[in-house]
């Protein structure tokens, strides 16, 4: 009898010891469970996103977007950079972002290399020959300038780092320094993307240039596009590139023609993005 109470009061107690252990258990399996069906809806909401905006990102083939981008190297300003039309690495290409020397990244993609989300900071670089990332850059000046390299400012030595900050003009600058890759950086069209190699803390200031550059760009309606041979880039530009089927853009038949096969190599890029989005969102 003793025996037997006792047995079932160890019993009873042990499994009084165990439920709240358990109540925790299930809490957290709870939220587990809460937590995977989370992050599965925003897996769904996020890929369906990316999908569907996959062709229609802007910049696309046949828009016409600017960014202006100021460097700033040790306190000064490097000059605009030079002007290019061809992909450094291969000549005969040309490149859908490129400079005409006056501060600007003329954007009008040829292909979906550099249209929608590829149309970056960095991809404006890559097709100038140059080399931008969070820990260094090698730009127009010529030199690369690693994190930890050495700034003279006003007499005194510094160590630097690449820095960035965005905005737009006509709206107040906010100098606050932006996390991650600069090359990275999708701007937006009439965005200003100002890049610094200056020591951590330091004033990040507006390009000087930029509301000047932005106010004055010659080359939206087409009109300067022709003098400087470069043909099939009439169409491409702003407004007209945006209704595609205008049949005055006609002449530009490169820019209509390819419209369809790039938009499928699009969403062929985005299809393998998506895969690659799963286990990466998973794995968090
Ligand atoms: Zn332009
Ligand atoms: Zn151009």
């Amino acid at each position: 009898m003793t025996k037997t109470t006792t047995k079932y009061k160890r019993a009873k107690n042990r499994s009084k010891a165990r439920r709240p252990k358990r109540a925790g258990a299930n809490r957290s399996w709870n939220l587990a469970i809460a937590g995977v069906v989370i992050v599965g809806v925003v897996l769904v909401v996020v890929s369906s996103r990316s999908y569907k905006s996959a062709a229609e990102v802007s910049p696309k083939i046949g828009e016409h977007w600017h960014g202006y981008l100021g460097v700033n190297v040790c306190g000064t300003w490097l000059p605009d950079a030079p002007a290019f039309e061809e992909q450094s690495d291969s000549p005969t290409v040309r490149a859908g972002i490129h400079s005409h020397g006056d501060g600007l990244m003329h954007t009008h993609p040829y292909s979906s290399s550099e249209a929608g989300r590829n149309a970056t900071t960095g991809r404006f670089l890559e097709e100038g020959g140059w080399e931008l990332s969070e820990t260094s850059m090698t730009l127009w000046d010529g030199t690369t300038h690693e994190n930890g390299d050495t700034c003279t400012i006003k007499g005194k030595k510094q160590k630097a780092v690449v820095q960035w900050a965005t905005g737009f003009p006509g709206k107040p600058w906010s100098g606050e320094a932006r996390s991650g890759n600069p090359g990275s950086y999708k701007f937006d069209d009439n965005e200003i993307i100002a890049v610094y190699f200056l020591p951590k803390g330091s004033k990040l200031p507006k390009p000087p240039g930029a509301e000047d550059s932005l106010a004055n760009i010659t080359d939206v309606d087409g009109a300067n596009l022709g003098t400087t041979g470069v043909p099939g880039t009439t169409g491409a530009s702003g407004t007209s590139g945006a209704t595609g089927n205008d049949p005055t853009s006609g002449a530009t038949g490169a820019s209509g023609a390819t419209a369809t096969p790039s938009t499928k190599r699009g969403s062929e890029i985005v299809g393998e993005m998506n895969v690659s989005w799963y286990p990466a969102a998973l794995a968090v």
